[in-house]
């Protein structure tokens, strides 16, 4: 009666479900999220410590069950059913998200809660035990990945717990983990779309130098162009504010939108342009290059770079009037 498609697997130890619980760090005046309640097991105890829990469900047939189990109880004024998809869902406000999710969401679910706003207290929650890995990761890490750079950059995440398959019924394929997810507050005062712009390219070939990755001719050409663009929009501004029309402003986009397909793009091969490179190009290359020597980037890996280090990369390329966004 669960469905794969869904990512069914319910919790079937009550011991892991209170000490999810516990781990969640709940107080009697918060606000709960949960994410894909199923038939119910972590709910209950949620209502046990919550003020509120607001649970949204894809299965029609899993909201009457949850529905059917709390009616009748003190909790059942406390609890709000949504049935919907919560990708596609307005996320309602929330203090702390606790979720057994379905797998299959788990990238574009961590950035859509990154980039909710106002800034929840924390997320506690169950991932495929290798996507938490990754999420932890740190520079040398093997699983370390573009992944692992930008939840770091947007919030303090920690392992809580490894836990096996057969804590599940059904049982899924693979080992799990609780992770804490802590946004920072405040975020760090950057365009999160620069920031993934370049992590993407550095990640582009995680075990290359970076003076390998930006030689490539695909990515030099995509720069020049942000470039040039860039800079015939900084004219335009400037001349705008020479005829007086005050001040526009063409490069504060630090809007931090975190939306992204994070699931894209490492280890990929780049389209290369065969294209004869023209003297602008080359020129431009070197500028490139000489920008990842001025921060000894040129022989590094991003395998290994911290996230200082990207920042101050980014910081030369956009000094230089180099953008990825
Ligand atoms: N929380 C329950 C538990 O721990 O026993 C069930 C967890 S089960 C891994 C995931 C639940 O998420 C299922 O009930 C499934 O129907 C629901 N679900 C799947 N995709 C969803 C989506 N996009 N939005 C909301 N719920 C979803």
């Amino acid at each position: 009666q669960f469905q794969k498609s869904k990512g069914q697997h319910i919790l079937k130890n009550p011991m892991l479900v209170q000490t999810i619980v516990q781990k969640a760090g709940i107080k009697s005046t918060d606000i709960v999220l949960e994410i894909g309640p199923g038939t119910g097991n972590l709910t209950m105890k949620l209502l046990e410590v919550a003020k509120k829990v607001i649970a949204v469900e894809l299965d029609p047939r899993m909201v009457l069950e949850l529905q059917r189990r709390v009616q009748g109880t003190s909790s059942a004024i406390r609890l709000q059913v949504i049935q919907g998809d919560i990708l596609k869902s307005e996320l309602p406000y929330f203090d702390v998200c606790v979720a057994n999710i379905p797998y299959q969401i788990s990238s574009p679910l961590t950035f859509k809660l990154l980039s909710h706003r106002p800034i929840f207290r924390c997320a506690i929650i169950m991932f495929q035990r290798e996507f938490a890995m990754r999420l932890v990761a740190k520079p040398g890490d093997n699983l370390y990945c573009r992944l692992s750079v930008n939840t770091q950059l947007l919030a303090r995440v920690s392992h809580l717990l490894k836990v096996g398959k057969n804590n599940f019924r059904p049982p899924p394929k693979v080992d799990s983990s609780v992770v804490r997810i802590e946004p920072r507050n405040p975020l760090p005062p950057i365009s999160f779309k620069e920031w993934d712009g370049m992590v993407r390219l550095c990640f582009n070939r995680k075990n290359k130098t970076l003076g390998a990755i930006f030689k490539q001719k695909a990515i030099l050409s995509l720069l020049e162009k942000n470039y040039k663009t860039f800079q015939a929009l900084q004219e335009a501004c400037q001349k705008s504010n020479e005829s007086s029309f005050g001040d526009v402003s063409i490069l504060g986009d630090t809007s931090n939108d975190v939306s992204m397909d994070i699931d894209a793009g490492e280890d990929q091969d780049m389209d290369v342009d065969d294209a004869d490179m023209q003297e602008g190009a080359s020129q431009f290359k070197d500028k490139v290059l000489n920008i990842l020597k001025e921060g000894g980037f040129e022989d590094k890996r991003s395998s290994k770079l911290a996230q200082d280090d990207f920042f101050y990369l980014l910081s030369l390329f956009n000094k230089a009037g180099i953008h990825f966004s």
